[in-house]
């Protein structure tokens, strides 16, 4: 297990607090080996997507988190959004070179690649706690990126300031009792970002971190759906990764079908329609 930020495996650190991962799915894409479950879900190129995180640090500990957060050295001041927005994008360039004499790669898609269009604001950490996270999203957009902020919900009034093209608000737990017993002591706040997410003019998700005979309980979580109204419901497995082995079994991994059983029991209950999945990735999408 990794133990300090250079531990870290294909992480390539910018500045003082920001990381760029290229993830699975790019790699798999360059070859024509498949893509991530957000091309087939939202039209995202896997090839042309930038996994990033500009906040190395999180404010909850999830039993299911997979990633060391316990790793960044202490730091005096906060880098400039244009600086990570740019060595970001280089960071991109560096990671993908190396592909350049691999075997069976698809050499336009590489070509494309070294242009990201997309950012998936999401690595590792909670990237609201960047207080400039809101200057960081309008950042990518002037250069024409579709901008994915994921946050825990625990930060409600950056959530007031951030206009992303699509909004993803992680559940795990759906009540108080449930959030102290997996993820903390930040409740009050994932409820007031609840509250405000009807109020979103921007692509909103609620995305379910489902852990197999912990929080698989569709009718918890219908009720908080109906109030935040989100565009889109995911329902996706817990993966037994990184970290969270320390916590959890292999036995709380959801197989595909739990996961489409729960997502059916939601939809009934919401009235959301299950609008697509993804077997590989155990995730079912549902819309309004
Ligand atoms: S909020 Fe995300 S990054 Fe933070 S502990 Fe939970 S899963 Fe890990």
């Amino acid at each position: 297990m990794a133990k300090t930020l250079a531990d870290l495996k294909g992480y390539h650190i910018v500045g003082k607090h920001s990381a760029v991962k290229t993830c699975l799915w790019l790699k798999k894409s360059l070859k024509d080996e498949g893509y991530c479950y957000k091309q087939k879900f939202y039209g995202i190129p896997s090839h042309r997507c930038l996994q990033m995180s500009p906040a190395l640090i999180c404010n909850l500990s999830c039993v299911h988190c997979w990633r060391p957060l316990d790793l960044m050295p202490p730091f005096k001041e906060w880098d400039e959004p244009e600086f990570i927005v740019e060595e970001s994008i280089k960071a991109q360039r560096r990671l993908l070179s190396g592909f350049f004499g691999t075997a069976g790669v698809n050499r336009r898609k590489l070509e494309e690649a070294l242009n990201p269009k997309h950012v998936a604001i999401s690595l590792i950490g909670e990237p609201t706690l960047y207080p400039r996270i809101d200057e960081l999203v309008d950042e990518y957009k002037k250069r024409n990126f579709t901008t994915f902020l994921v946050t825990n919900g625990t930060n409600p009034q950056a959530l007031e300031r951030v206009e992303p093209y699509q909004l993803y608000l992680s559940l795990t737990a759906y009540d108080e009792e449930s959030h102290k017993a997996l993820q903390g002591n930040k409740w009050d706040k994932i409820e007031e970002s609840l509250r405000i997410l009807p109020n979103l003019d921007f692509r909103t998700v609620i995305r379910l971190t489902l852990i197999k005979d912990v929080n698989m309980k569709p009718e918890k979580f219908a009720e908080i759906i109906d109030k935040a109204s989100p565009d889109f419901v995911e329902a996706k497995a817990y993966m037994y990764l990184g970290y969270s082995r320390r916590r959890l079994k292999a036995e709380n991994m959801p197989e595909h079908e739990d996961v489409r059983r729960f997502a059916e029991e939601l939809a009934k209950l919401t009235g959301y329609e299950i609008k697509d999945e993804s077997e590989v990735s155990r995730v079912v999408l549902l819309v309004r």
